[in-house]
């Protein structure tokens, strides 16, 4: 499917599905960050989601685009977006199954079996899970429903770029935390066909930035994949990427790296003068603001993407003790030292 094949018009059809069930979060200024940055800092919060992400918006659009007669579905994360999945197909009453390999921590999956999914553990590698998801859909005519790479997926995820600019207009610019950019194709393509002059830029950690290292070879390619606190960015865009890779080449104006310290950094501030949490991933705009790493004038808007998060990692890091996270070691630093 071409990248044209997505217009504003199916973002619109994605808003009117997920109408009292996934929208209308919060966008609040922050005046410590509008203070620091010298222009107003805007932070949408996705953090108050159901499941406590943005995801359940495609998830919930994917959702309403099944075939009739289809059983249930299946998707290959235990991260926000199995949660997200698991969760929509409950409320219509569809089977679900979620495929993992065994390295995915137990803690996860007992969240999402919580939601009254099948967790299958097949094999060592994401691949491994792949193959039974594909296996799942040819045998038993489960509907597959991709973390970012799917129209459905991507047009919800657009909503909120609508939200943004229905609530403020003047916005210059969006910085939109990036990873298989279902995300940031589906704001930027929202934004940009209402706003074309807005400017709509990418955040993803400095290690492992699979859409990154795409765009810069000028087609997808694999990366490897590095323990980070942004761990909801990790993974790649998939070699045979049919949407996002394009959308991304064509709709963001920049894609710009953040180290672990200013994701750490950024955490404690969220935490320190908001009084909020949010999971790593949400803070890489606050990161690329804090470090200089982006530069203009405001209005500037961020999405708190999600706060699933560990609670031992996050209270090392607010309260500055060091994180180990597999063999990355993140040094305790105490906020405003
Ligand atoms: C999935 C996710 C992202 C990245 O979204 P993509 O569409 O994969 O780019 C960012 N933050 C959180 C919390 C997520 O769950």
């Amino acid at each position: 499917m071409p990248t044209d094949a997505l217009t504003l018009a199916d973002v619109l059809v994605a808003a009117s599905v997920i109408r009292g069930k996934a929208d209308a979060t919060p966008l609040v200024p922050s005046s410590h960050l509008s203070e620091r940055a010298g222009y107003e800092v805007l932070l949408k919060l996705e953090t108050a989601q159901p499941m406590g992400a943005f995801k359940l918006r495609g998830a919930l659009n994917a959702m309403a685009a099944l075939p009739d007669g289809t059983p249930g579905v299946v998707c290959c994360s235990t991260g926000n977006h199995g949660r997200a999945v698991a969760y929509a197909a409950r409320q219509r009453g569809l089977r679900c199954v979620v495929c993992r390999s065994a390295l995915v921590p137990e803690a996860k999956v007992a969240g999402i079996r919580a939601l009254g999914a099948e967790v299958r553990i097949i094999g060592q590698s994401q691949d491994d899970a792949a193959r039974e998801s594909a296996r799942l859909c040819a045998a038993e005519g489960l509907w597959q429903i991709p973390p970012f790479d799917d129209a459905h997926v991507i047009a919800g995820q657009g909503t909120i770029g609508l939200e943004l600019l229905a609530a403020r207009p003047d916005l210059e610019m969006i910085l939109v935390p990036l990873s298989g950019g279902g995300l940031a194709a589906g704001v930027a393509l929202a934004a940009k066909a209402i706003k074309p002059q807005i400017r709509v830029v990418g955040v993803s950690m400095d290690r492992g930035a699979a859409m990154q290292a795409s765009l810069l070879a000028g087609r997808p390619v694999e990366v490897t994949e590095y323990p980070s606190l942004a761990d909801s960015l990790g993974g790649g865009i998939g070699l045979d990427n049919r949407l996002t890779f394009a959308m991304c080449r064509d709709l963001l104006d920049d894609v710009v790296l953040v180290s672990e310290e200013s994701l750490r950094d950024a955490m404690q501030v969220l935490f320190h003068e908001e009084r909020m949490v949010a999971e790593g991933a949400s803070v890489a705009g606050i990161a690329a603001l804090l470090t200089g790493a982006v530069r203009m004038a405001g209005p500037v808007a961020t999405i708190l993407t999600g706060r699933n998060l560990d609670m031992t990692g996050f209270s090392a890091v607010v309260s500055g003790r060091d994180l180990k996270i597999g063999d990355l070691i993140i040094k305790g630093k105490a906020y405003g030292a």
